[in-house]
């Protein structure tokens, strides 16, 4: 089976979130199932770097009213599709923002323009490799099942994957008369409130929908957690399938992990002193006895960084030590930035995105924190799991899917492998936090967490079954 991926990010080109870990892992994962998968991803700047010896397969004159070319080339086992726009992509910036921290006004066309050439590509316009089904990521790529739906070609089957509900691509009608669809597409799929939404036409036109956890799947049915599109979601229940994310175990293996200062098992689960030790100095926190807890996340209020910089005073009372790994929100950064300023030698902050060292504090720190708000499946705890870094989350979403909360009767039974809490409030935290320092003065018994976490099945080997069978029952209903 060949299946053409859409994404807008993808590790190790580029990253800024859980999307870019999944859309690189999970070819990888369906290679196993017979799945020939080929990702189409923009040509930014730091994915033109990376690449060697790209080989140019297609030609656009006009792409939504720009020139483009597409380059294919093999990159770490992965094999690419690059989008080379440089009237869309090359920006020094990142993929979404510019220098300032704000979408580029034009975000709508470039991402228009990524789906436009993903429905070319699904309908042919590659030689000699066609899809038999498109596999499209979050709003950056949802409309490739709206121009599939409207090209007047035998329809492939498309599958779009929520990563997150909050990004919808919203956008002024205005822009509609350029992304090159029929008139009645308006009203028919597109039309929202108004405006235009890449995501919610997505939703209406794509095969099947996913999104990245079972829990999240049912969250977003509600009004609380789907952000508008809960009426829309609920007419296509029977498309809905939630599917958890794995992680790549070979990127993250605490066992060979080069970026590690001491690999380790559950087995010599004792080493992980040594990345405790290099933890405490990069953040120039205390070496003494007292828990590490580590944060490596987008700072923002979905996830609950503002509980978390509230909860410092208390995590320093006790004796606790917190490692901040991350950006985001400036007043959020602020706090955080003051809160370790406050305690020297107890809360150490680093802002900004650092791919080796947030290995190094899973392979260190005692717990992760991630009291988020809502968390669609959410991959630090995954990592956290791995690499014996006990996570203390927030119960919803793929938090709730994947930590067993050690509660009497799952320590009793040996199966607890975090932390959990519900009511995301500071009240609600400072509980779990206070749990997890009773937790941690029982030597004997945060081992046990920490192995039984070890042994958790955060591969892909269950969820790339699921994707199989999704993948299959769809080809086989002869779209
Ligand atoms: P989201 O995609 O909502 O940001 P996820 O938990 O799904 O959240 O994925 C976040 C990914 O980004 C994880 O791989 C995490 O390790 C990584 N990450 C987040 N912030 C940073 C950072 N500041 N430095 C390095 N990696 C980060």
């Amino acid at each position: 089976m060949k299946v053409l991926s859409v994404s807008s990010e993808l590790y190790p080109l580029i990253k800024t979130g859980g999307l870019a870990d999944v859309a690189g892992a999970l070819p990888l994962a369906m290679a196993a199932h017979g799945v020939e998968t080929r990702s189409l991803l923009p040509g930014y700047p730091g994915v033109m770097k990376k690449i060697q010896n790209p080989r140019r397969v297609l030609e656009f004159d006009d792409l939504l009213g720009e020139q483009a070319q597409l380059l294919e080339v093999t990159h770490e086992g992965l094999d690419l599709l690059i989008l080379d726009a440089p009237a869309y992509f090359d920006r020094p910036a990142g993929p979404y923002l510019d220098a300032a921290g704000l979408d580029y006004g034009d975000n709508w066309r470039r991402f228009a323009a990524l789906s436009r050439a993903a429905a070319d590509i699904a309908t042919g316009a590659l030689e000699g490799w066609q899809p038999d089904l498109v596999h499209a990521h979050d709003w950056q790529a949802a409309m490739t099942p709206v121009y599939m739906r409207y090209d007047q070609t035998p329809e492939l089957p498309s599958v779009l994957t929520i990563h997150n509900i909050a990004f919808q691509g919203q956008f002024s009608p205005q822009v509609f008369a350029v992304l090159g669809l029929p008139p009645h597409a308006f009203p028919e799929a597109m039309e929202y409130y108004g405006d235009i939404n890449f995501l919610k036409a997505g939703l209406l036109t794509a095969t099947a929908i996913s999104t990245v956890s079972p829990s999240y799947a049912e969250e977003i049915l509600t009004p609380e957690f789907g952000m508008g599109m809960q009426g829309l979601i609920a007419s296509r229940l029977s498309s809905l399938h939630g599917i958890v994310n794995g992680i790549d175990a070979d990127v993250w293996n605490p066992d060979t992990d080069p970026m590690l200062t001491a690999n380790y098992t559950a087995i010599t689960l004792k080493r992980r002193a040594l990345n405790r030790r290099a933890i405490a100095e990069h953040f120039h926190l205390d070496d003494d006895a007292g828990p590490i807890f580590c944060v490596v996340s987008r700072l923002t209020w979905q996830k609950g960084m503002d509980l978390l910089a509230e909860a410092v005073d208390e995590i320093v009372a006790r004796g606790g030590k917190l490692a901040i790994l991350g950006s985001g929100d400036a007043e959020l950064e602020m706090a955080l930035l003051h809160a370790a300023a406050r305690h020297p030698g107890r809360v150490g902050m680093v802002m900004g995105y650092n791919e080796p060292l947030s290995h190094l504090m899973q392979g260190g720190a005692d717990a992760i924190l991630i009291p988020s708000r809502f968390e669609p499946c959410g991959l630090t705890q995954l990592y956290g799991l791995r690499y014996g870094c006990v996570p203390v989350v927030a119960r919803n979403g793929g938090l709730n899917d994947t930590v067993i909360d050690a509660n009497h009767a799952a320590l009793a039974g040996n199966v607890a492998t975090g932390i959990q809490f519900s009511a995301v409030t500071l009240d609600g935290f400072l509980q779990a936090l206070r749990r997890t320092f009773r937790l941690f003065d029982n030597p004997k018994l945060w081992t046990q967490l920490q192995k039984q976490g070890m042994k958790s099945d955060v591969s892909w080997e269950k969820s790339g079954e699921r994707y199989a069978a999704l993948y299959s029952s769809l080809l086989s209903k002869g779209h």
